[in-house]
Protein backbone atom coordinates (compact mmCIF):
# COMPACT_ATOMS: atom_id res chain seq x y z
CA UNK A 1 0.00 0.00 0.00
CA UNK A 2 1.41 3.58 -0.86
CA UNK A 3 2.26 5.93 2.24
CA UNK A 4 0.30 8.32 3.61
CA UNK A 5 2.01 11.87 2.79
CA UNK A 6 2.88 13.71 5.88
CA UNK A 7 2.60 17.18 4.12
CA UNK A 8 4.76 20.17 5.97
CA UNK A 9 3.17 22.65 4.03
CA UNK A 10 -0.54 21.99 4.94
CA UNK A 11 0.53 21.02 8.62
CA UNK A 12 2.21 24.61 8.80
CA UNK A 13 -0.54 26.31 7.81
CA UNK A 14 -2.75 24.82 11.07
CA UNK A 15 0.22 25.74 12.79
CA UNK A 16 0.65 29.70 11.83
CA UNK A 17 -3.04 29.93 12.06
CA UNK A 18 -2.85 28.78 15.74
CA UNK A 19 -0.07 31.38 16.03
CA UNK A 20 -1.79 34.39 14.22
CA UNK A 21 -4.70 33.39 17.30
CA UNK A 22 -2.26 33.33 19.98
CA UNK A 23 -0.51 36.93 18.64
CA UNK A 24 -3.70 38.77 18.71
CA UNK A 25 -4.52 37.62 21.87
CA UNK A 26 -0.92 38.78 23.37
CA UNK A 27 -1.74 41.90 21.82
CA UNK A 28 -5.24 42.36 22.83
CA UNK A 29 -4.78 41.41 26.51
CA UNK A 30 -1.24 42.20 27.35
CA UNK A 31 -0.64 44.85 24.68
CA UNK A 32 2.58 42.55 23.68
CA UNK A 33 3.55 42.73 19.74
CA UNK A 34 6.04 39.81 19.12
CA UNK A 35 8.94 41.40 17.33
CA UNK A 36 11.52 39.41 15.17
CA UNK A 37 14.82 41.24 14.17
CA UNK A 38 16.73 39.28 10.90
CA UNK A 39 19.74 40.53 10.00
CA UNK A 40 21.09 39.94 6.98
CA UNK A 41 24.75 40.95 5.78
CA UNK A 42 25.59 41.05 1.87
CA UNK A 43 23.63 39.95 -1.33
CA UNK A 44 23.67 36.32 -1.10
CA UNK A 45 20.32 35.34 -3.08
CA UNK A 46 19.62 32.54 -1.19
CA UNK A 47 19.64 34.70 1.98
CA UNK A 48 17.76 37.47 0.65
CA UNK A 49 14.93 35.20 -0.17
CA UNK A 50 15.20 33.00 2.86
CA UNK A 51 15.15 36.61 4.56
CA UNK A 52 12.22 37.71 2.78
CA UNK A 53 10.36 34.99 3.39
CA UNK A 54 10.91 34.90 7.46
CA UNK A 55 9.60 38.76 6.95
CA UNK A 56 6.37 38.15 5.08
CA UNK A 57 5.86 34.98 7.19
CA UNK A 58 5.68 37.76 10.46
CA UNK A 59 3.62 39.86 8.85
CA UNK A 60 0.96 37.21 7.96
CA UNK A 61 0.25 36.47 11.73
CA UNK A 62 1.11 40.16 13.57
CA UNK A 63 4.41 39.73 14.56
CA UNK A 64 6.40 42.77 13.99
CA UNK A 65 9.29 42.18 11.80
CA UNK A 66 12.80 44.68 11.88
CA UNK A 67 14.88 43.62 8.83
CA UNK A 68 18.51 45.13 8.63
CA UNK A 69 20.60 44.89 6.03
CA UNK A 70 24.19 45.15 5.96
CA UNK A 71 26.50 45.24 3.21
CA UNK A 72 29.22 42.60 2.92
CA UNK A 73 32.25 44.58 3.41
CA UNK A 74 30.55 45.54 7.24
CA UNK A 75 33.16 44.82 10.24
CA UNK A 76 32.75 42.34 12.83
CA UNK A 77 32.54 44.95 15.27
CA UNK A 78 29.76 47.17 13.59
CA UNK A 79 27.77 43.76 13.21
CA UNK A 80 28.41 43.06 17.26
CA UNK A 81 27.41 46.53 17.83
CA UNK A 82 23.84 46.06 15.53
CA UNK A 83 23.41 42.52 17.86
CA UNK A 84 24.13 44.76 21.02
CA UNK A 85 21.62 47.27 20.36
CA UNK A 86 18.77 44.29 19.11
CA UNK A 87 19.56 42.67 22.54
CA UNK A 88 18.75 45.78 24.38
CA UNK A 89 15.53 47.09 22.38
CA UNK A 90 12.39 46.13 24.06
CA UNK A 91 10.73 45.73 21.22
CA UNK A 92 12.86 43.05 19.60
CA UNK A 93 11.71 39.63 21.09
CA UNK A 94 13.71 37.42 18.70
CA UNK A 95 16.98 37.99 16.72
CA UNK A 96 17.77 35.82 13.67
CA UNK A 97 21.05 36.53 12.03
CA UNK A 98 21.15 35.18 9.14
CA UNK A 99 24.38 32.32 8.12
CA UNK A 100 26.14 31.98 6.15
CA UNK A 101 28.19 35.01 7.17
CA UNK A 102 31.30 36.40 4.99
CA UNK A 103 34.10 34.88 6.05
CA UNK A 104 36.26 37.84 7.67
CA UNK A 105 33.59 37.54 10.48
CA UNK A 106 33.37 34.85 12.94
CA UNK A 107 30.24 33.16 13.07
CA UNK A 108 30.25 31.58 16.66
CA UNK A 109 31.23 35.03 17.95
CA UNK A 110 28.27 37.00 16.46
CA UNK A 111 25.66 34.14 17.29
CA UNK A 112 27.03 33.79 20.70
CA UNK A 113 26.66 37.56 21.56
CA UNK A 114 22.99 37.25 20.62
CA UNK A 115 20.83 37.17 24.19
CA UNK A 116 20.13 33.27 24.36
CA UNK A 117 16.70 34.51 25.71
CA UNK A 118 16.41 36.50 22.11
CA UNK A 119 17.94 33.91 20.31
CA UNK A 120 14.96 31.99 17.98
CA UNK A 121 17.24 30.19 15.91
CA UNK A 122 18.26 27.70 19.19
CA UNK A 123 22.23 27.85 17.94
CA UNK A 124 23.40 29.66 21.32
CA UNK A 125 25.62 27.09 23.52
CA UNK A 126 23.09 28.42 26.12
CA UNK A 127 19.67 27.11 24.12
CA UNK A 128 21.88 24.32 23.15
CA UNK A 129 22.98 23.06 26.88
CA UNK A 130 18.60 23.76 27.54
CA UNK A 131 17.72 21.42 24.74
CA UNK A 132 19.96 18.71 26.54
CA UNK A 133 18.77 18.95 30.04
CA UNK A 134 15.13 18.84 28.20
CA UNK A 135 14.35 22.60 29.76
CA UNK A 136 14.02 23.60 25.78
CA UNK A 137 13.26 27.19 25.58
CA UNK A 138 14.10 27.43 22.04
CA UNK A 139 14.40 24.58 20.08
CA UNK A 140 16.02 24.68 16.63
CA UNK A 141 13.77 25.17 13.98
CA UNK A 142 14.12 22.55 11.27
CA UNK A 143 14.06 19.70 14.35
CA UNK A 144 11.04 21.16 16.11
CA UNK A 145 9.31 21.16 12.65
CA UNK A 146 10.49 17.24 12.51
CA UNK A 147 8.79 16.76 16.11
CA UNK A 148 5.65 18.39 15.22
CA UNK A 149 5.50 16.59 11.82
CA UNK A 150 6.05 12.71 13.80
CA UNK A 151 3.76 13.84 16.30
CA UNK A 152 1.21 16.19 14.38
CA UNK A 153 0.70 12.85 12.38
CA UNK A 154 -0.21 10.62 14.67
CA UNK A 155 2.75 8.23 14.86
CA UNK A 156 3.54 7.27 18.48
CA UNK A 157 7.21 8.17 19.41
CA UNK A 158 6.83 6.06 23.07
CA UNK A 159 9.52 3.21 22.77
CA UNK A 160 9.80 3.72 19.30
CA UNK A 161 13.23 2.66 17.04
CA UNK A 162 14.20 5.92 15.86
CA UNK A 163 16.96 5.82 13.77
CA UNK A 164 18.43 9.47 12.33
CA UNK A 165 20.47 9.85 9.57
CA UNK A 166 22.86 12.59 10.06
CA UNK A 167 24.86 14.75 13.26
CA UNK A 168 24.72 17.80 12.39
CA UNK A 169 24.63 20.19 15.12
CA UNK A 170 21.79 22.19 13.46
CA UNK A 171 19.57 18.81 12.58
CA UNK A 172 20.99 15.44 13.16
CA UNK A 173 22.15 16.14 17.06
CA UNK A 174 19.48 18.08 17.83
CA UNK A 175 16.57 16.00 16.59
CA UNK A 176 18.35 13.38 18.34
CA UNK A 177 18.15 14.37 21.21
CA UNK A 178 14.62 15.92 21.38
CA UNK A 179 13.32 13.00 20.42
CA UNK A 180 15.08 10.74 23.46
CA UNK A 181 14.07 12.75 26.38
CA UNK A 182 11.51 11.55 28.93
CA UNK A 183 8.80 13.68 27.86
CA UNK A 184 5.37 13.31 25.62
CA UNK A 185 6.19 13.27 21.77
CA UNK A 186 9.57 11.99 22.32
CA UNK A 187 10.45 9.04 24.36
CA UNK A 188 11.76 7.07 21.49
CA UNK A 189 14.94 4.41 21.38
CA UNK A 190 17.67 6.87 19.37
CA UNK A 191 20.12 5.89 17.03
CA UNK A 192 22.35 7.85 15.05
CA UNK A 193 24.05 7.01 11.98
CA UNK A 194 27.03 9.14 9.93
CA UNK A 195 29.48 8.23 7.32
CA UNK A 196 31.28 6.21 9.87
CA UNK A 197 28.69 3.81 10.70
CA UNK A 198 29.23 0.27 9.47
CA UNK A 199 26.44 -1.35 7.67
CA UNK A 200 23.65 1.68 8.13
CA UNK A 201 20.84 -0.35 6.57
CA UNK A 202 20.75 -2.64 9.59
CA UNK A 203 19.95 0.13 11.60
CA UNK A 204 17.63 1.92 9.39
CA UNK A 205 15.43 -1.22 8.64
CA UNK A 206 15.03 -1.49 12.29
CA UNK A 207 13.55 2.22 12.58
CA UNK A 208 9.97 2.57 13.37
CA UNK A 209 10.32 6.03 12.16
CA UNK A 210 13.72 7.41 9.62
CA UNK A 211 14.92 10.91 10.08
CA UNK A 212 16.81 10.77 7.14
CA UNK A 213 19.58 14.56 7.07
CA UNK A 214 22.41 13.35 5.06
CA UNK A 215 22.29 16.06 2.19
CA UNK A 216 22.79 12.68 -0.20
CA UNK A 217 19.99 12.14 -2.57
CA UNK A 218 19.43 8.40 -2.81
CA UNK A 219 20.85 7.88 0.82
CA UNK A 220 18.08 6.24 1.76
CA UNK A 221 17.11 3.57 -0.74
CA UNK A 222 13.62 1.60 -0.34
CA UNK A 223 15.58 -1.85 0.61
CA UNK A 224 16.99 0.38 3.93
CA UNK A 225 13.39 0.80 5.35
CA UNK A 226 11.43 -1.42 7.81
CA UNK A 227 7.87 -1.79 6.03
CA UNK A 228 5.30 0.47 8.19
CA UNK A 229 7.54 2.66 9.00
CA UNK A 230 6.92 6.71 9.10
CA UNK A 231 9.93 8.47 6.99
CA UNK A 232 10.88 12.14 7.31
CA UNK A 233 13.27 13.35 4.55
CA UNK A 234 15.39 16.35 5.63
CA UNK A 235 17.77 16.29 3.00
CA UNK A 236 17.71 18.96 0.13
CA UNK A 237 19.59 18.48 -2.89
CA UNK A 238 19.27 20.76 -6.12
CA UNK A 239 19.60 18.73 -9.07
CA UNK A 240 18.99 18.72 -13.32
CA UNK A 241 20.54 23.14 -13.33
CA UNK A 242 18.99 24.24 -16.48
CA UNK A 243 20.73 26.95 -18.59
CA UNK A 244 18.61 29.69 -16.89
CA UNK A 245 19.45 28.50 -13.44
CA UNK A 246 16.45 26.76 -12.31
CA UNK A 247 17.14 23.36 -10.26
CA UNK A 248 14.96 20.24 -9.45
CA UNK A 249 14.48 19.86 -5.37
CA UNK A 250 14.72 16.00 -4.00
CA UNK A 251 15.57 15.02 -0.69
CA UNK A 252 17.37 12.31 0.45
CA UNK A 253 15.32 9.68 0.54
CA UNK A 254 14.38 7.45 -3.18
CA UNK A 255 10.73 8.62 -2.63
CA UNK A 256 9.01 7.05 -5.19
CA UNK A 257 10.18 3.51 -4.25
CA UNK A 258 10.19 4.25 -0.32
CA UNK A 259 6.48 5.41 -0.42
CA UNK A 260 5.84 1.70 -1.44
CA UNK A 261 7.23 0.36 1.84
CA UNK A 262 6.46 3.21 4.61
CA UNK A 263 3.32 4.21 6.25
CA UNK A 264 4.10 7.64 5.83
CA UNK A 265 6.34 10.18 4.25
CA UNK A 266 7.51 13.55 4.12
CA UNK A 267 7.82 14.87 0.30
CA UNK A 268 10.28 17.11 -1.01
CA UNK A 269 9.70 20.15 -1.55
CA UNK A 270 6.57 20.54 1.00
CA UNK A 271 7.73 18.26 3.94
CA UNK A 272 10.16 19.63 6.36
CA UNK A 273 11.44 22.73 4.78
CA UNK A 274 7.43 25.05 5.22
CA UNK A 275 8.08 23.82 9.78
CA UNK A 276 11.25 25.68 9.98
CA UNK A 277 9.74 29.25 9.26
CA UNK A 278 6.91 28.23 11.24
CA UNK A 279 8.66 26.93 14.35
CA UNK A 280 10.67 30.26 13.87
CA UNK A 281 7.38 31.74 14.12
CA UNK A 282 6.87 29.48 17.28
CA UNK A 283 10.13 30.32 18.95
CA UNK A 284 9.26 34.31 18.74
CA UNK A 285 5.99 34.47 20.06
CA UNK A 286 7.45 32.37 22.79
CA UNK A 287 10.57 34.67 23.30
CA UNK A 288 7.91 37.53 23.53
CA UNK A 289 6.03 35.69 26.36
CA UNK A 290 8.94 34.88 28.50
CA UNK A 291 10.58 38.23 28.48
CA UNK A 292 7.17 39.91 29.18
CA UNK A 293 4.97 37.87 31.04
CA UNK A 294 7.77 35.15 32.34
CA UNK A 295 6.12 32.05 30.86
CA UNK A 296 7.04 30.01 27.86
P1 LIG B 1 25.56 18.40 7.04
O1 LIG B 1 26.05 19.38 8.03
O2 LIG B 1 26.26 18.26 5.73
O3 LIG B 1 25.53 16.97 7.74
C1 LIG B 1 25.21 15.81 7.05
C2 LIG B 1 25.33 14.64 7.99
O4 LIG B 1 24.96 13.47 7.28
C3 LIG B 1 26.77 14.39 8.49
O5 LIG B 1 26.71 14.05 9.85
C4 LIG B 1 27.27 13.22 7.63
O6 LIG B 1 28.13 12.37 8.34
C5 LIG B 1 25.98 12.48 7.36
N1 LIG B 1 25.97 11.77 6.08
C6 LIG B 1 26.21 12.27 4.85
N2 LIG B 1 26.05 11.31 3.91
C7 LIG B 1 25.71 10.19 4.57
C8 LIG B 1 25.43 8.86 4.16
N3 LIG B 1 25.44 8.51 2.87
N4 LIG B 1 25.11 7.97 5.11
C9 LIG B 1 25.09 8.32 6.43
N5 LIG B 1 25.36 9.56 6.87
C10 LIG B 1 25.67 10.47 5.95
O7 LIG B 1 24.04 18.66 6.67
P2 LIG B 1 22.84 19.31 7.53
O8 LIG B 1 23.07 20.73 7.70
O9 LIG B 1 22.52 18.44 8.70
O10 LIG B 1 21.64 19.14 6.47
C11 LIG B 1 21.28 17.85 5.99
C12 LIG B 1 20.32 18.05 4.82
O11 LIG B 1 19.14 18.68 5.31
C13 LIG B 1 20.84 18.96 3.71
O12 LIG B 1 20.36 18.50 2.48
C14 LIG B 1 20.23 20.30 4.02
O13 LIG B 1 20.06 21.11 2.88
C15 LIG B 1 18.90 19.87 4.58
N6 LIG B 1 18.29 20.84 5.50
C16 LIG B 1 17.00 21.18 5.29
C17 LIG B 1 16.38 22.09 6.11
C18 LIG B 1 14.96 22.44 5.88
O14 LIG B 1 14.46 23.38 6.48
N7 LIG B 1 14.26 21.73 5.04
C19 LIG B 1 17.08 22.67 7.17
C20 LIG B 1 18.40 22.26 7.41
C21 LIG B 1 18.99 21.34 6.56
P3 LIG B 1 29.59 12.82 8.89
O15 LIG B 1 29.31 13.61 10.14
O16 LIG B 1 30.28 11.54 9.17
O17 LIG B 1 30.21 13.64 7.79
Amino acid sequence: MTAEIISGKDLAKVIRAELGEEVAELKEKHGIVPGLATVLVGEDPASVSYVTAKGKACDKIGIKSFQHTLPAEISEEELLKLVDELNHNDAVHGILVQLPLPKHINESKVLYAIDPNKDVDGFHPVNVGRLVIGEEVFPPCTPAGIQELIVRSGTPTEGAELVVVGRSNIVGKPISIMMLQKKAGANSTVTICHTRTRNIAQHTRRADILIVAAGKQNAVTADMVKPGATVIDVGVNRIGFTESGKAKLVGDVDFEAVKEVAAKITPVPGGVGPMTITMLLRNTVRAAKFSQLQVA
